[in-house]
């Protein structure tokens, strides 16, 4: 262990060095750590840039794709001359070029149920930089059986989410948020939807600076919390998660204790309300619903203030960001429909409503825009 930074190092991390909180013993445990980043895709690149520039002692590489041209438009680790070589050998030559003075351990295999715990094993901190739901659970379910932080992110077209998982500090777990796999086809891939480049950049730099945080011991981890970014209304969001009693990983009566199971393993499940596609509705059929004799619930998830502006009569009020604490007042024997302004926010609210073993929920489509445009 070493006790001293060498002056190249105080050069260096002179930035650090200024910080009351950081100083040359921050630095240190910097030096000290080691972090183990699952993917050196969209969310890996910015991450394994920023903390190998930060000092990071130590970082863990795991990902066995080759890079791709396809990838270059928001995969910034690699650059045109790796193009049909191994992300890994790409990554390591371009941290070693960041920062010397880290070392960089690849790990050129996929992430897997028979190699997870050996490898991760050895870091103090798992970034999550996944695409695939499979190796995302493996990441959750690694890292709490280890007892060790997961840094979650996660993007969409043109929004992403972040989180820390550890519920050995508090909090819950990411399938206390995803119970179960979501079914083929109901949640599009980045490779089915599509990603606006810089997207990855934000959500991946969040990642990085959440594990600087946990590393440093600085600030307040978000247990609890997910951080959810859009970017076409320039907002960040706060969503309060709690951990579920009944989770089957990290709940009170808990089913799962290895990695290898249903989920890591990608197989999916079949009895699980979240195998049902999204249903939707449009503004139109819901006109002649509430025409008629609607006795479901209609649910507004934007914020006050736009509610304020308009609404659609008899539509309750529950801001996306006040979901998840007022599900316990939603009913499950009746239809809910769920609207916002343009139908991206509500889509999230019936994701989330449906992985949590709601079946009757639609959401609205194209929103209160769409509604008034209809009328
Ligand atoms: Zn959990």
């Amino acid at each position: 262990m070493p006790e001293k930074l060498s002056p190249a190092e105080l050069q260096r991390y002179s930035r650090h060095l200024l910080i009351p909180s950081i100083r040359e013993e921050g630095q240190l445990r910097l030096k000290n750590s080691s972090v183990l980043l699952i993917g050196c895709g969209a969310l890996g690149s910015p991450a394994a840039l920023y903390l190998a520039a930060a000092g990071v002692g130590r970082l863990g590489l795991v990902d066995a794709d080759v890079v791709d041209a396809s990838n270059l438009q928001r995969q910034i680790l690699h650059s045109e001359s790796w193009v049909g070589k191994p992300k890994l050998e790409s990554a390591v030559a371009r941290l070693r070029e960041v920062n010397p003075h880290v070392i960089v351990e690849p790990h050129p295999i996929r992430f897997t149920p028979d190699n997870a715990l050996e490898i991760a094993q050895a870091y103090d901190v798992i970034v999550d930089g996944s695409d695939n739901f499979p190796t995302r659970f493996l990441s959750n379910d690694t890292a709490f059986l280890l007892r060790k932080p997961l840094v979650y992110g996660a993007i969409h077209r043109f929004d992403g989410q972040t989180s820390v998982f550890a519920p050995h500090l508090g909090g819950p777990c990411y399938r206390c948020l995803l119970p179960r796999m979501p079914a083929a086809g109901s949640i599009p891939s980045c490779q089915e939807a599509g990603v606006l480049g810089v997207l990855p950049g934000i959500i991946g730099s969040i990642q990085a600076m959440e594990t600087l945080k946990l590393l440093l011991e600085i600030g307040e981890v978000p247990l609890g919390k997910l951080t959810v970014y859009n970017a076409l209304d320039s907002s960040f969001r706060a969503l309060r998660l709690k951990r579920d009693p009944n989770c089957r990983l990290c709940g009170d009566h808990p089913e799962i204790t290895t990695v290898g199971n249903q989920e890591t393993l990608g197989h999916g499940s079949t009895c699980t309300p979240a195998d049902t596609p999204m249903q939707s509705i449009t503004t139109t059929e819901l006109r002649v619903l509430l025409a008629g004799d609607f006795q479901g619930l209609l649910i507004d998830v934007r914020e006050p203030h736009e509610h304020a502006m308009n609404h659609i009569a008899g539509a309750r009020l529950i801001p996306l960001d006040t979901l998840m604490e007022q599900i316990g007042t939603l009913p499950s024997d009746r239809d809910i429909l769920v609207h916002c302004r343009s139908g991206m926010r509500s889509a999230r609210a019936v994701e989330m409503l449906m992985a949590r073993g709601f079946t009757r929920v639609k959401n609205v489509l194209g929103g209160i825009d769409a509604w008034l445009d209809d009328k």
